[in-house]
């Protein structure tokens, strides 16, 4: 007998017994919940499968545009084109030799672009010019000083009046030369040094300071290049990781202690990280773990063995040794949902496992 037999059934007695009334009817209500929280997942599914479908036509009417012109293009340039094999110049009809640039230009409607490639924008070419200019000055330098030997020992300009006037002069170019040379390769160390300060930079904004954990900034990094590799490859899930009763640890032991517990559940999950896989603190004492290439079946059972494994070790610190147990909420990502809608359901799972007690794993899947 279904539910809504056994209350028809209950209802049809003369004095229907009425906790069992309520007790049926809190089941039901539950069953619409969790109804209805499926149905809005599988609108939101369908909504992006539409989505997905819509963008695949817009590219598809893109790639057939860019096709009809490549064909164009194909056929303006065909046939034999005689080009020289040493300077690479190209003879057109009317017997002109043209570079190859200059030949594409009239004999097709392509336009050529004239931006720098990555190559040439290599900051190692950079530091070649500074040296190479570094160098050049030196050079100079001792160019002048060799002139400067053969006009002293030139017999003819003893006792000239300008002889020291220019002996003068030769020396302060040398020196000017020498110092050119120096404060180019100074320079050079400062780009260095700056090309290094920002490398250092760009790896400070994305890391937690307390922990050395990812930031929220780096997962967010994280999570939309995994969403855009799940479009074609492998999916992932997302597991929302929270302490319980933090606050109670804090005002308990101090906010010194508190920070320890986070230090130490940091490098718990870190060296709980399999390949692949990504763990960044999300915010305040909660962690967000992106579990790559998996299904609700492989994460729950990933995350089920990480919260035991929380809860039976001991975090040190000085004389003390603290139980630490966390709850978690895992979603998987759907390929055609943003991360945003991954993240969302994980949350709801978490506040579910905080609602059964705290210390489980909870699959949005299974709400
Ligand atoms: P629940 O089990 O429901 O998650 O309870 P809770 O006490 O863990 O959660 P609640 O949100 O009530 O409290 C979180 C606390 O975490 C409050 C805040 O002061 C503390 N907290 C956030 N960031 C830090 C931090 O960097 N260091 C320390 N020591 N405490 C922090
Ligand atoms: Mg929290
Ligand atoms: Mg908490």
């Amino acid at each position: 007998m279904d539910r809504s037999e056994q209350l028809a059934a209950l209802l049809a007695e003369p004095a229907p017994d009425g906790s069992a009334l309520a007790a049926l009817c809190g089941e039901v209500i539950g069953d619409q919940k969790r109804l209805h929280n499926r149905l809005e997942r599988i609108s939101r599914i369908s909504d992006g499968y539409q989505g997905e479908l819509m963008r695949a036509n817009r590219e598809l009417a893109a790639a057939n545009e860019r096709l009809a012109k490549a064909l164009d293009d194909v056929r303006t340039l065909s046939g034999f084109i005689p080009i020289c094999s040493r300077c690479k110049r190209v003879r057109d009809d009317g017997g002109f030799w043209d570079d190859v640039e200059t030949y594409i230009g009239k004999h097709s409607e392509a336009v050529l672009g004239h931006s720098v490639c990555p190559d040439c924008q290599d900051a190692s070419h950079r530091h070649a010019g500074v040296v190479a200019i570094a160098q050049t000055q030196n050079d100079e330098a001792d160019a002048e000083g060799a002139h400067l030997t053969a006009v002293l020992a030139n017999a003819a300009w003893q006792g000239h009046p300008l002889r020291e006037e220019y002996e003068r002069l030769s020396m302060g170019f040398q020196k000017l030369a020498r110092r050119l040379g120096k404060i180019s390769r100074i320079s050079d160390g400062f780009q260095t040094q700056l090309k290094h300060l920002n490398v250092a930079l760009a790896r400070a904004s994305l890391t937690d300071p307390l922990t050395g954990l990812p930031n929220r900034r780096a997962m967010i990094e994280q999570l939309e290049r995994a969403t855009e590799i799940a479009r074609n490859g492998p999916g992932y899930a997302v597991a929302m990781i929270d302490i319980d009763h933090f606050k109670r640890i804090n005002d308990t032991f101090g906010h010194a202690i508190g920070d320890a517990v986070l230090r130490a559940l940091a490098s718990r999950l870190h060296a709980a990280q399999r390949e692949g896989d990504f763990v960044a603190r999300w915010g305040g004492e909660e962690f967000l773990l992106l579990l790559s290439g998996c299904d609700a079946h492989t994460a729950r059972a990933l995350c089920e063995t990480l919260r035991a494994a929380i809860e039976d070790a001991r975090v040190e610190h000085h004389d003390k040794h603290l139980a630490v147990t966390v709850s978690i909420g895992v979603a998987v990502h759907e390929p055609v949902l943003s991360f945003e809608d991954a993240i969302r359901d994980a949350d709801r799972a978490l506040y579910a496992a905080k609602s059964y007690g705290r210390n489980t794993v909870v699959c949005a899947e299974d709400l």
